[in-house]
Formats: C-alpha cells, sequence, structure tokens
C-alpha cells in the first residue's frame, strides 16, 4: 500500500502565533512557562491537522523554538564557551543566546540553508566535547502519541550535514568530530528503537550537493556505525533541493529508506532510478510535490510520474510527500480572501499540499476513478489559470527572446568610462554615500498604514513622503556626505514595492513564511509574465535631486534579487523571469536617466543565494544572472554610474561574477565577515570602485571614530584610494535617526582624517 508521508510542516501557526508567543517571551511579556504552554499547543494543532487529513507518516520533532540546525547544535552541547553553558540540560536563556546574542556574547553567525530563504545558526566547533544534553526526537515522538495518539515518525538533522554546515574546524578534524558524533547519534537511535518507534527519518540534504566520492565513502562509514544495533527501528535518509551526488552509494547506504527529491533536481534522480534501479527491499520516500513553491500541483503529471517511479520500486515500497519539508512555503491559502479567485485556485499552501498527497493516494490505491472530481477541479483550475492574459503576453515574449539580451554591455569598458565620470563628478577622493534607506521611523510607518486603509489621501501620503526626503537631504548636506541618496521611505520592502508596480505579481494578505528565528517574510507571487507600466523610483528621485547641488543615487532592487525573493511561476526557467524583469528594470533605468538622475544604484543582495547546489551548475546559473543585471543597467550613457550593492556573503569563487556585473561601483556589507572581506580582493585585482561599509548598523552602538578608521586602512591594504568609496553598511532604515546622523557624522570626520593621510 502507498503511503503518505510529511518531511516536515511550518512552524508558525495560521496567524503567525508562534512569532508572537516568541517575541512576546522576548520582550518579558510571557513567562518562559507561558511559551512553552503556547508553544506546544501551536506544535499540537499543527500535528492534529496533518492526523485529522490522514497522513500516514507525520514528521514529530521538526517543530523548534527558533532553528533546527540550533536545536541540533544545543541538543549535541555543540555551544561555544562564550555562553557559558555548564554542560547538561541547556536552558533556554542559553539557547536564545546563541541564537539572538545577550549582554556578554554575540550571537552565533546565520547563514542561509541551502538555496533557500531560510536561515539557520552557524554551529561552531571550537574543540568542546560532545555529549548528548536531550533526546529532542524521543521527547517529541511521546508526545505526539500520547496528546494525540500520534505513530510519529521524529526526524532529526544527520551527522554529515551538521558536520558540513559547522564551522570552526580544519581538514584535519573532521574524524575526531565524527568519532564524537557516532555513539551520541547511536544513542539517539537506539532509545528511539527501545520505545518502539518504527520510522525515524535523519536529513541529509547534503548528499545533493557536490560532495566527493571519498566524501560519500565516509557518510557510508558513518551510517554503517548508526545502524549497526538497529534492527526493529527503521531509518529513512532523507535528501531534498537537488538529486543526489552519488546515486548508487546514497542507495546502499545500509538503511531502511530513501527521500528522493523528485521535483528540485528530478529530472537527474528519474533518470537514475530508471538507470540503476531501486533496491528491493528499501522504501522509496518520493518528493513528488513541490515543497518549496506554492503552485498546485497537476495531479495529472504527478501521477504519471508517479507511475514511472513506480515501475522501479517494489510495489507497497513507496510513500508519497513533498518534496522537502513544508517550512518553505505558508500554511494554508484559506486564509486569502483578497485574492482574484483564479489566482487562489491555482495556488496550494502546506494545508492544500497535504490535500494532494490524499488525492494521489487514493488514486494509486482505489484508481483515478474513486478522485474523478478532484481530478476535475484541478484541471479545471489549471486551464483557467493559464488563459488568464497575464500569464503570457507576446510583447514580453518577444523582447525577452530577442536581441535586446545580447544588448548587455556598456558602450564603453570601466577604464574609459571611470575617467568620463570622474570629469563629469568630481567627487573627492574616498567619496562618502549610504546605501539607500535611512530610518523608517513609528510616523513613517504609522503614516503609510493609515494611507493603505484609505484614512488619508494619496496626495497627503506623497506630500509627507517629500518632507521626509527634504529633511534628510538637509541631513545629509549637513553631515558633509558627497552622494546623497533620497531615503527610501516609500519602501516596505525591497522587492514587495517593485512588484506592486510592475504587472504579472500579486500579494497575499497572510501567507507568511519563516525566514530567520520569529521573521517571516510574505514573499510576493509572480504569475505572470512581468511588464514595466510606469516609473516606479522617478518622482522621489528627482524631487530629491532638485533640492541640492549633489549627485542623488537612484536606487532599485536588481532582477535576481527580484527573483530570489518571490515566489516564481514553475512554467517558465528562472532565466526568462528574470530576463522580463531585467528588460523591465531596464525601461526604468532609462526614466531615471531621462529625469536627469545620473548615478543609479541597482541593489542585487540576493544575487548570490540562487547558487544551484551542484557546483556544476554555478557558472550558467552565474552567466544568465550576470547577464539579467547587465541587461537592465547596459544601455545608459557613458557618464552614467551605475552602483550596485551587495550585503556580506562568502565572497570566494565570486568576485569574478561581481566584476563580470560590470557596475562603475559595488558596495559591500562588510561589518559580518569578521575581515574575510578584505582577503578575497587581495587574491583578486579588483578594478572598480568599491565601498566596504566601515561600520556595523545593526547595533544602536554608535562606533568610535577610531573604529571606522580602522576599517578604512584595513581597504586601503589592498584597494587604491581612487577606487575605494566609504560608507556604513547597508540596514539604514532599522536604525533610529539619532543614532544615524551621530555615526554618519563620526564616519565622514574618519574618512575626512583618511583623506589627510593619503
Ligand atoms: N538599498 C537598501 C537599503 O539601504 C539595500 C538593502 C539591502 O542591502 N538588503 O536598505
Ligand atoms: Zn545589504
Amino acid at each position: 500500500m502507498v503511503k503518505s508521508s510529511i518531511v516536515g510542516y511550518p512552524v508558525i501557526g495560521e496567524n503567525r502565533e508562534w512569532k508572537r508567543a516568541l517575541e512576546a517571551f522576548w520582550a518579558e511579556i510571557i513567562s518562559e512557562e507561558e511559551l512553552l504552554r503556547t508553544t506546544k499547543d501551536i506544535r499540537l494543532a499543527n500535528l492534529k491537522k496533518q492526523q485529522d487529513a490522514g497522513v500516514d507518516r507525520i514528521a514529530v520533532g521538526d517543530f523548534t523554538l527558533y532553528d533546527r540546525v540550533l536545536d541540533t547544535s544545543t541538543m549535541f552541547g555543540i555551544i561555544p564557551s562564550r555562553y557559558h553553558w555548564k554542560g547538561g540540560q541547556v536552558s533556554i536563556s542559553t539557547y536564545f543566546s546563541m541564537a539572538r546574542g545577550n549582554d556578554d556574547a554575540v550571537a552565533s553567525e546565520m547563514t542561509k540553508w541551502f538555496n533557500t530563504n531560510y536561515h539557520y545558526i552557524v554551529p561552531e566547533y571550537e574543540g568542546q566535547r560532545f555529549q548528548l544534553t536531550e533526546n529532542k526526537p524521543l521527547t517529541a515522538y511521546r508526545e505526539a502519541k500520547k496528546e494525540l495518539g500520534i505513530e510519529g515518525k521524529p526526524v532529526l538533522l544527520g551527522p554529515y550535514t551538521l558536520l558540513k554546515l559547522s564551522k570552526g574546524y580544519e581538514e584535519i578534524d573532521v574524524p575526531s568530530i565524527i568519532l564524537q558524533l557516532i555513539p551520541l547519534y547511536q544513542k539517539v537511535l537506539q532509545e528511539l528503537q527501545d520505545e518502539g518507534v518504527q520510522w525515524v527519518q535523519i536529513d541529509e540534504p547534503i548528499l545533493c550537493t557536490s560532495i566527493s566520492s571519498d566524501e560519500m565513502k565516509t557518510v557510508t562509514e558513518i551510517y554503517l556505525q548508526l545502524t549497526k544495533n538497529i534492527n526493529s527501528l527503521n531509518v529513512l535518509v532523507q535528501t531534498y533541493f537537488d538529486s543526489v551526488e552519488h546515486y548508487e552509494a546514497t542507495l546502499a547506504l545500509p538503511v531502511a529508506g530513501i527521500g528522493l527529491d523528485f521535483v528540485h533536481g528530478g529530472v537527474k534522480n528519474l533518470e537514475n532510478l530508471k538507470k540503476y534501479s531501486f533496491p528491493d527491499d528499501k522504501v522509496l520516500a518520493a518528493g513528488i510535490v513541490d515543497g518549496r513553491n506554492i503552485w498546485r500541483s497537476d495531479l495529472n503529471v504527478k501521477l504519471s510520474l508517479l507511475g514511472k517511479i513506480q515501475q522501479h520500486v517494489e510495489s507497497g515500497n513507496v510513500w508519497i510527500q513533498p518534496s522537502s519539508s513544508l517550512l518553505h512555503v505558508p500554511v494554508t491559502i484559506q486564509s486569502e480572501q483578497k485574492l482574484d479567485s483564479t489566482i487562489k485556485n491555482a495556488l496550494s499552501f502546506a494545508d492544500e499540499k497535504i490535500k494532494e498527497l490524499n488525492v494521489l493516494k487514493a488514486a494509486l490505491q482505489q484508481g483515478k476513478e474513486s478522485v474523478a472530481s478532484d481530478f476535475k477541479q484541478n484541471e479545471a483550475a489549471l486551464t483557467a489559470f493559464n488563459q488568464l492574459p497575464a500569464r503570457k503576453r507576446e510583447e514580453v515574449r518577444q523582447a525577452s527572446s530577442g536581441s535586446t539580451l545580447s544588448d548587455s554591455k556598456r558602450n564603453l569598458p570601466f577604464a574609459e568610462r571611470k575617467l568620463k565620470q570622474q570629469e563629469k563628478f568630481q567627487l573627492p577622493v574616498l567619496p562618502t554615500t549610504t546605501i539607500g534607506s535611512f530610518p523608517q521611523t513609528p510616523e513613517v510607518r504609522i503614516t503609510r498604514t493609515k494611507w493603505r486603509k484609505g484614512e488619508i489621501t494619496d496626495q497627503q501620503y506623497k506630500d509627507f513622503v517629500k518632507a521626509e526626503i527634504k529633511e534628510w537631504i538637509q541631513i545629509q548636506e549637513e553631515l558633509g556626505l558627497d552622494v546623497l541618496v533620497h531615503g527610501e521611505f516609500e519602501r516596505t520592502d525591497m522587492v514587495e514595492y517593485f512588484g506592486e508596480k510592475l504587472d504579472g505579481f500579486v500579494f497575499t494578505e497572510k501567507a507568511w513564511v519563516q525566514s530567520y528565528g520569529s521573521r517571516c517574510v510574505k514573499p510576493p507571487i509572480i504569475y505572470g509574465d512581468v511588464v514595466f507600466t510606469k516609473p516606479m523610483t522617478v518622482e522621489e528621485s528627482v524631487y530629491a535631486k532638485s533640492l541640492t547641488d549633489h549627485e542623488v543615487k537612484g536606487m532599485l532592487t536588481g532582477p535576481v534579487t527580484i527573483l530570489n525573493w518571490s515566489f516564481v511561476r514553475d512554467d517558465l526557467t528562472r532565466e526568462e523571469v528574470t530576463n522580463q524583469i531585467a528588460l523591465a528594470l531596464r525601461k526604468e533605468i532609462e526614466s531615471l536617466e531621462a529625469a536627469g538622475i545620473h548615478m543609479i544604484q541597482v541593489d542585487e543582495p540576493a544575487l548570490r543565494e540562487g547558487l544551484p547546489l551542484k557546483q556544476s551548475e554555478w557558472n550558467h546559473y552565474l552567466d544568465w544572472a550576470v547577464n539579467a543585471f547587465r541587461v537592465a543597467t547596459a544601455s545608459v550613457e557613458d557618464t552614467t554610474q551605475i552602483h550596485t550593492h551587495m550585503c556580506y556573503c562568502d565572497f570566494n569563487h565570486f568576485i569574478e561574477a561581481i566584476s563580470a556585473l560590470d557596475a562603475d561601483v559595488i558596495s559591500i556589507e562588510t561589518s559580518r565577515s569578521h575581515g574575510d572581506l578584505v582577503e578575497s580582493f587581495k587574491e583578486y585585482h579588483y578594478d572598480k570602485g568599491i565601498g566596504l561599509g566601515v561600520y556595523d548598523i545593526h547595533s544602536p552602538r554608535v562606533p568610535a571614530v577610531e573604529e571606522m578608521t580602522e576599517i578604512i586602512n584595513k581597504g586601503l591594504e589592498v584597494l587604491e584610494p581612487s577606487q575605494f568609496w566609504i560608507n556604513p553598511d547597508c540596514g539604514l532604515k532599522t536604525r533610529k535617526r539619532e543614532e544615524t546622523v551621530a555615526a554618519l557624522k563620526h564616519m565622514v570626520i574618519a574618512t575626512e582624517q583618511a583623506r589627510e593621510r593619503l
């Protein structure tokens, strides 16, 4: 019998109850006891929904108070010494200190979970002795059984993925780390077995990255050890986000089941399945419903895919499940009241995906006729959706397949543009600027909300934004900054703002997904061809420019970032969609230029996070991503200066792509890189303009002039003064006005002193 299974479920609740509970606890509004009670209610409600929906293998232990990787680190006592943990049970305050920092110790680093927008807390290895502090999967299993009678499938992060996601160790430490981890994992599994648990899911998404054959041997060795004394407990090794790199070796792991993703990387996984088949004695947990995107499945397509899969697997050994944890999609489409019904009908969030699994299960077990009406509804919904005129616009298709895409080269090479731009702008050496946004005070937010609710008129809102711009232009002039910005007061979010003005996007009311910690995002949905309809940023930039003799940078979000921070239609390639966005932005940039804006910053903080899991696919991605940026920016005059901005990321292997963007100036967030960034530029002779954030904006503390001087000097060790720009890190919108002004004052002083030393 085919079984249905869930890899993981969103923690946040239909109305982000989880977020509210956490934040109330941090604000000391509710006690620890109350936090635990509330989150238990949420957890059980989540499980109950899956139980009511008839899921056969419900994941337990996927719930978290912050992040699942952090849960694993604390479970194994991988806790840095700066938190002064003494061993034994990890308190909630230690747990949250690692996630968020405390007065004495900075938080652990946070980074993206593979190529998703979910962030995890990076485990830090310091040579500490690991210990099992709590068998969390067992606790979760017992709770689900006791409270709801669920025979759950505990999930835990696998040892090899845990290791590879950690930092602070050298290659040489690997064997000893593994030797430490194995007995702890063994103990976890042994206790689950003693409890009578049937299945445990061990996540090893790292098997979908480009790991070497030697590494795969290590993985095999680890699993031989882990399962040595395991017989009645069935271990399922779960992979996702791509095809497994070593198919045969993965399938030969000494475990009872393997989970494969047949959506992302599905083609390759299916190819391998056909070529090498599947062991008779194992369960294949087949990820067939997209766990990362919000589109309703085409049930006919899925059913035929399942048919192909079943040909290679012993009958009864197939589970059907989402391609990954559902934490990457919102909870339920039911919460949406305002969406166009044709579009709404084409969407499927976590709860709807579970229903899709049920229909597919029924079709496999009792024949398609048994669920004929579901299939009919499904077909009708998708047909209606695909017939929407916005889905396919001839003019967009023509433009994005035409010659404009090869028109991605500036008229002159950088070295020549640079001279012309120097002459035009006459900037001092080490020009100062900021990254775009200025503080969004409560007043800014309240006024926007009033406007959205119709409590104030469009004109009143516009006047308010203008007043903010005016005030900040004056502040920037008084501070003595060289290149000014308008401050982005009209934007809540750098992607939403553009999505609302371009055609082809829709927005939801409650379709939140967890991004990091309690922070949730509500990504726009790109459902149709993307069209530029009217200038989006010209009015504010032109107004700002009218108030000053300084240059004012126009400010927009780049095509790749708009793509990577949205839910994207899946009937076109990501490349095609990005090109459509790029062509629309090109019109915006041309409009800005025509309106007299001669410096234009196109932010691409999310460029790197779209990198595929497999290194062999990086070049292809970077080629089209870089080309899209260039398509957007290439048509301007030689004297128009294109800026870009990126938040911190590991820039090694990546500098060439940055350079290929051919932006005249790039600013990079620096403080979170702990100085590694400058090192990367040493190796590569980067010739274009570059600004390294000279102070961390993430804290209300105003850094001293000397601290900024230190970073400036470090930068000048590897970069020419003539290419070096001075700016803070990004995100000033989150700061208060006084802090911002005070810190920028110090930045200007540090710059003036640095100029004198040159
Ligand atoms: N221009 C944006 C700002 O200053 C950039 C935001 C970002 O780096 N993510 O807020
Ligand atoms: Zn940034």
